[in-house]
């Protein structure tokens, strides 16, 4: 007999449908309390030789891991299984449990503090080894309080990864070609996590509440990205279904239109030289968001102008004769920068941060104003600049007055504040165009901090508070004949672009892969109708009336599989 079939239902961040079998993501381990110590009478010996059992299961279990996958995954798992197999950690843990007579779990933690430091103070190719030492120790801490190993499990055929939550770094570490789809019971559709499922191409439901209690390993699950549906136990038609969508490719022909012609740019989101050249591969218009913190962040000092010059470089030669817009340092908050010692802020969020890190340090920005125009002159891209986190129309006046001053002239803002969506007017009518950023437009419309899965809810593009926050930002760029784009998340959704262009946005910034999708719904839908959409979604009283009003209103999306 079939097994009942059940939907779960979250938000998908990033577009697919794919069937794969389940793997569930452990929960992380946490360190063994300080203070816990064998009973008196304890089986000292017995105890330590717990820590040798657990030893060798742990160097196994690598080495069989190691065994089912290929290339630089196989060499990382052997490499960390013979620093399992190492003495040193193992005879430190023991004399831990031994002289000390702490529980082995906190004798193993101990030890891999001190081996650790031993590895970072010989420094070089150890000190790179550190951090799988503390892969090795969580995972014998798991085998001796009898929990799965932690972190991605191995499994022999691609998967899809439930988890309650995932770390932006864990989703960075996935490979695309062994994770099929993620599924989180936590994180926002603008969180990290998200942006970077979406730009390596996974497709991802996240905010899918209770998704890891309900699925199990093993499981057969249809995850769609698009609708933000998990389907388990699929039936053999809709199986057959995701799998003749997963066989078509769909292409972009470089020019974003709807049906009846209007044109609306689609331009790639870049987050460091290497994103570059595979965005003007797929065809992308330009770029609409260049984000030049990837300069900056992990360094103990900030980047000389001629390290800039040669890194934006690389960018705009990629797109010789096609628009770059190079927003402008944003640090602080979610992107925290070494060599500024920002005061203690209780709200980071609401801190010094963005463009007013510029304020504090003007230094920053002219060097980077005067490489960004070195970068310019030394090659044929089409520059503009932004201002991250713009709030007031004289934070306006001021940075478009620094590009000018650098012969900058194309200078816009983005509108992530509610302040600068509501007067968007007046800062138009100083800056040449704007691009809303709707990641942190989301979070500070609706006091949501993006990072926290726990309000996905509130952080999602489609509540119609920030919808109508788009609508009045190209109200006030049709007033001073400015442009307005989107450059956050919400442009990589085809449904929601729909909406965007309805508001009267002109131009979508995305992660590269994206394009493809949007382009080819716009191109199914005339403007009007477009429009249309856009004013029920601007009157529905939630997100997800607003998302539903809308996807009824597009026959096509089962068509194109969107
Ligand atoms: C945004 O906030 O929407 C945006 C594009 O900027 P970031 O995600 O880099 O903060
Ligand atoms: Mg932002």
């Amino acid at each position: 007999m079939a097994e009942a079939q059940r939907t779960i239902t979250g938000i998908g961040v990033c577009p697919g449908r794919v069937v794969g079998p389940v793997v569930v993501m452990p929960e992380a381990i946490e360190e063994p309390s300080p203070g816990l110590r064998l009973p008196p009478r304890a089986d000292h010996q017995g105890e330590a030789d717990r820590i040798a059992v657990a030893r060798d299961q742990v160097t196994a279990d690598l080495q069989r891991a190691a065994s089912l996958v290929e290339g630089e995954t196989r060499e990382v798992l052997e490499a960390t299984a013979t620093i399992a197999a190492d003495p040193t950690l193992l005879e430190d843990a023991r004399r831990r449990v031994l002289e000390e007579h702490l529980v082995p779990e906190r004798a193993v933690w101990e030890a891999a503090a001190a081996v650790a430091e031993q590895f970072e103070a010989i420094g070089g190719y150890l000190a790179e080894r550190a951090r799988d030492i503390a892969d090795i120790r969580d995972r014998l801490v798991a085998a001796l309080t009898g929990r799965p190993a932690p972190g991605v499990p191995e499994h022999p055929e691609p998967f899809v990864l439930v988890a309650p939550d995932l770390a932006p770094s864990a989703t960075a570490a996935l490979d695309p070609e062994r994770v099929l789809a993620i599924v989180t019971d936590g994180a926002g559709p603008t969180s990290h996590t998200a942006i970077v499922a979406n730009a390596k191409g996974i497709p991802a439901v996240v905010a899918a509440t209770g998704a890891s209690a309900a699925l199990h390993a093993g499981d057969t699950v249809l995850v769609d990205g698009s609708a933000g549906t998990v389907v388990l136990h699929p039936t053999a038609a809709q199986i057959e279904a995701a799998a003749a969508l997963a066989d078509r490719v769909r292409t972009f022909d470089g020019r974003g239109r709807t049906r009846d012609g209007h044109r609306v740019q689609l331009l790639a989101n870049v987050g460091d030289p290497a994103g570059a050249e595979p965005a003007a591969r797929a065809g992308a218009e330009g770029v609409g968001l260049f984000r030049s913190e990837f300069c900056f962040l992990d360094r103990d000092q900030p980047p000389t102008v001629a390290e800039q010059v040669a890194a934006y470089r690389t960018v705009l030669s990629a797109f010789g004769g096609r628009k770059v817009v190079v927003r402008t340092l944003d640090s602080g908050a979610d992107k925290p920068l070494n060599f500024l010692s920002v005061d203690d802020e209780e709200n980071p969020a609401l801190g010094v941060r963005g463009l007013r890190t510029a304020g504090r340090w003007p230094e920053l920005l002219e060097d980077q104003l005067a490489a960004i125009a070195a970068a310019r002159d030394a090659e044929s891209a089409e520059v503009w600049v932004m201002a991250p986190m713009v709030s007031t129309v004289a934070e306006t006046e001021w940075f478009v007055a620094r590009c000018a001053a650098h012969g900058l002239d194309v200078a816009g803002v983005m509108v992530e504040v509610p302040s600068a969506a509501l007067l968007a007017g007046p800062i138009l009518a100083r800056a040449r165009f704007a691009s809303i950023g709707t990641n942190d437009l989301t979070q500070y419309t609706m006091a949501a901090d993006r990072l926290l899965g726990s309000l996905a809810e509130l952080s999602d593009p489609w509540q119609p508070a920030v919808l109508q926050l788009v609508a009045a930002t190209c109200a006030g760029g049709a007033q001073q004949d400015r442009p307005v784009g989107v450059c956050g998340e919400a442009a990589s959704n085809p449904v929601l672009a729909v909406v965007l262009v309805g508001l009267g946005v002109s131009s979508l910034s995305m992660t590269a892969r994206a394009i493809p999708d949007v382009a080819a719904l716009l191109a199914e839908v005339d403007l009007a109708d477009a429009q249309r959409l856009a004013q029920l979604a601007l009157v529905a009283e939630s997100a997800a009336d607003a998302r539903a009003v809308v996807r009824a209103g597009l026959p096509q999306l089962a068509e194109l599989g969107l």
